[in-house]
């Protein structure tokens, strides 16, 4: 098989197929073989485990992972790419090759075959930077259990993702991945690993889902929506942003605020995930 992070490989596929860099998907590819591998190695698990790939482009991580598991799904919205795939990888068994959008793909369904066979599953993506957090949600609140999912992102964005309460980092994306997994730095990856080279350099995440979520809500759409709601105008005062948001008026929300133990007139980014499970208890269904 032609190794998928060769910068000549590339961009001979590109000519062969009227390939052309998307901006608006996020196509920066890994040129860097050392990097792939390493990627790759950070998922761990056995060989019989399941995996879904998010975004292989043209099968940069693809090469590797189907050396380790016997299991691979690779889901691709760019049909371009996907011819590519299809060609790079017509002899390698195991591969499933699916065209689809992330967003909008119906995940038990994608992976019905694999979990009604019983398997554990592991996901892993150099994400495209426009959904990132959307996707890291989605999987995590999805029904299927993953045991890890092994994401690059966006320097900056890894910030977010273990920020401390109060600070600018913080926010609805740090409370809600601190309430569904435990997150693990791995290691930094710099922009002139990627063609085209984005501007800024990336980082390699571990995402480990918890087996209980880490606060309790009797809710949890509920929860989400209050999280989301307090961080939605960010030098508003809960009162206003709760109000806002939940279609309620000032002196309900006020109300709601208070009776759950909070001052209405503080910012939603000082509270702790707890305080927002506790806070999310007062809210309206
Ligand atoms: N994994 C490859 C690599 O490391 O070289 C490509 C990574 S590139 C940053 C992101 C890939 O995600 C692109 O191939 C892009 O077409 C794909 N993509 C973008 N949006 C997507 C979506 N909503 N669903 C599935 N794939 C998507």
């Amino acid at each position: 098989m032609k190794n998928m992070t060769s910068p000549t490989v590339i961009t001979e596929y590109m000519k062969s197929s009227d390939f052309f860099f998307k901006k608006n998907l996020g196509q920066n590819f890994l040129k860097d073989e050392n990097v792939a591998r390493s990627i790759v190695g950070e998922l761990g698990g056995e060989r019989k485990d399941a995996v879904l790939e998010i975004g292989p482009g043209f099968g940069a991580l693809t090469q590797f992972l189907t050396e380790d598991y016997d299991d691979v799904t690779a889901l691709e919205i760019d049909p371009f790419a996907i011819g590519v795939l299809k060609d790079v990888f017509s002899d390698t068994e195991g591969l499933r090759i699916v065209r689809g959008d992330i967003l909008r793909e119906d995940l038990p369904s994608l992976l019905g075959d694999q979990l009604t066979a019983g398997k554990r599953l592991r996901a892993i993506s150099n994400l495209p930077y426009y959904i990132t957090s959307q996707v890291i949600i989605k999987l995590l609140s999805s029904d299927i259990f993953f045991e890890n999912i092994v994401v690059m992102v966006q320097k900056e964005v890894s910030s977010r993702l273990s920020a401390k309460k109060g600070t600018k980092d913080y926010s609805a994306f740090t409370v809600l991945l601190n309430y569904y997994a435990d997150v693990v730095r791995c290691f930094d990856v710099s922009h002139t690993c990627f063609i085209p080279q984005p501007k800024v350099d990336s980082t390699v995440m571990k995402i480990i889902p918890l087996e209980k979520r880490r606060a309790e809500v009797s809710d949890e759409e509920r929860f989400v929506r209050t999280v989301k709601a307090a961080f939605s105008m960010r030098r508003k005062t809960l009162l206003n942003c709760i109000s806002m948001n939940f279609g309620i008026s000032k002196d309900e929300a006020k109300e709601r605020i208070a009776s759950a133990g909070f001052d209405p007139a503080i910012r939603g980014e000082i509270l702790s995930l707890e305080e927002f499970a506790a806070l999310s208890e007062a809210m309206p269904l």
